[in-house]
């Protein structure tokens, strides 16, 4: 039975556009802002009425970990390039010449790392569906089209380039029917992902049509699951908002079907589970059923002390939800800014995991989400006189790959497991060949489980080409999600 709460705040988001309405903007100085304005221009910008007034602590800015999880940053970009914007606008240059240096360093930065368009875009019937995306044989991810921003842009976003109007590079479906005739084709599959950005900014009756018909019979085998920041960006979003209670009836529905529904809950810090709002949103959400798992980056100057992480996750289980991963910041944005060497990620995981009971200890890392599958830091070990990193593929591209355990050469900068050669002298890892061997056409995980057939006469999805339009026919029994 779900209690109606009381007092109702308002989201009130800040841009650009209108930072200087923001409570607390006066206590940054003239400087601060323009390299807000000048990081803004290139990495999405969004923060709102909670973060600022409840999450920040104004007195320890701009050192304060809430203050850098949002805000632009000047070393987020390359000194080069934020001299070269600087100078623009504070000169006469026109908008179309700021715009052009904007693409060109939004361009350098990497947007769509690790194949994501061209070896996840599943194929059904000969034609690509870009508006989901599928790595691993038992995961599916969906995009809804009206889930694709947030309640505040991390300054740290992996898909940053989904906020940024670059929209040949966006990835976003208006088609739910595409996910169920997949379904259907693809029996393997038994977790849908449904993400973003964050696909709890969708009105509630919005997410409903997205999620009803997953609860049919036919597809009783599939867990659902929702990708979202929420529960720390907007925690009134499961308390008081208009539709906060059907959203919570609509996740008692799903399990009252007696599926598995899981919230991937993004908690960067523990103080984004410390206010009565997140506390109360977190209660309310578990009352329902639905799991609380909790992931995030490791985030050079947000969370990376092993205090920090011990106490997000003693947190996370008090509030009973559960600690998931660990992840290594991702090679896209400002990630040089971000990143933390593996070596220290591994050095703050294991002094996190030292410092909580076993009941903690289900946070797994740090992991990359890499090309060829999750690739976690197991250790750092000498075998046969050489110093090397123990690797282990928690998820593959190939399903083959999954638990295997491999060496690479210890290299105490490393940030990424491209930089890392293969320990004792072998010259590739385990998963080149294969991986330098990906199909031509189609998806990776289709071509390694023999789905060729459903690739059709088209090529290889161009990193560069606009995937936002879903090509498939709609069909009579379609979630309209206009
Ligand atoms: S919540 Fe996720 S998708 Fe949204 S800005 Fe943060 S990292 Fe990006």
């Amino acid at each position: 039975m779900i209690q109606a709460e009381n007092e109702a705040p308002v989201l009130r988001t800040f841009q650009l556009r209108n930072l200087d309405s923001m409570p607390n903007i006066d206590r940054l100085s003239d400087e601060q802002r323009f390299a807000i304005e000048v990081v803004g221009r290139v990495l999405p910008f969004k923060t709102n009425s909670y973060i600022a007034e409840q999450l920040i602590d104004w007195d320890a800015v701009p050192d304060d970990p809430m203050f850098r999880l949002t805000f632009p940053q000047q070393g987020m970009l390359h000194e080069e390039d934020f001299s070269v914007l600087a100078g623009l606008l504070k000169g006469s240059a026109s908008a179309d010449a700021i715009d052009d240096a904007v693409r060109r360093v939004q361009r350098s930065l990497n947007p769509h790392p690790s194949g994501q368009v061209s070896l996840n875009t599943p194929w059904l019937n000969g034609l690509p569906l870009p508006g989901m995306q599928h790595k691993y044989r038992e995961t599916v991810l969906f995009f809804p089209s009206q889930g694709q921003t947030c309640h505040a842009y991390c300054s740290y976003c992996f898909r940053w380039p989904q906020f940024v109007n670059l929209d040949d590079l966006r990835f976003a479906s208006k088609e739910s029917h595409a996910v169920l005739d997949y379904l259907r084709q693809h029996p393997h599959v038994t977790d849908v992902l449904i993400t973003g950005g964050d696909p709890l900014i969708m009105r509630t009756g919005v997410l409903r049509r997205y999620i009803e018909p997953l609860l049919a019979p036919e597809f009783e085998h599939v867990n659902i699951r929702l990708g979202t920041k929420a529960p720390a960006y907007w925690p009134y979003r499961f308390t008081t908002d208009s539709d906060a209670d059907d959203l919570l009836r609509l996740f008692e529905e799903v399990i009252g079907a007696r599926r598995h529904l899981a919230l991937m809950a993004h908690y960067s810090h523990p103080r984004e589970l410390s206010t009565a709002a997140a506390e109360r949103a977190l209660e309310r959400i578990t009352a329902t059923g639905a799991v609380v798992r909790c992931q995030s980056p490791l985030i050079r100057q947000v969370n990376d002390s092993a205090n920090t992480w011990a106490e997000l996750v003693r947190r996370q289980v008090r509030a009973g939800a559960i600690p998931y991963y660990m992840f290594v910041e991702r090679d896209t944005g400002a990630r040089d800014f971000f990143s933390v060497p593996l070596a220290r990620a591994l050095e703050v995981f294991n002094g996190a995991h030292a410092r909580v009971s076993g009941l903690s200890r289900t946070l797994r890392g740090p992991v990359m989400s890499a090309l060829p599958g999750k690739i976690m830091v197991d250790g750092v070990a000498h075998v046969a006189n050489e110093k090397v990193f123990v690797l282990k593929m928690l998820q593959g591209r190939n399903p083959d790959w999954v638990n295997r355990v491999f060496f690479a050469r210890f290299d105490p900068a490393a940030t990424w497991y491209d930089d890392l050669s293969p320990a004792f002298g072998a010259r590739e890892f385990f998963f080149e060949p294969e991986m330098s061997a990906a199909p031509e056409t189609g998806s990776f995980i289709d071509h390694v489980l023999g789905n060729g057939a459903q690739h059709g006469n088209g090529g290889r999805l161009d990193e560069t080409a606009d995937v936002e339009v879903t090509v498939l026919p709609r069909q009579p029994e379609h979630v309209d999600s206009a």
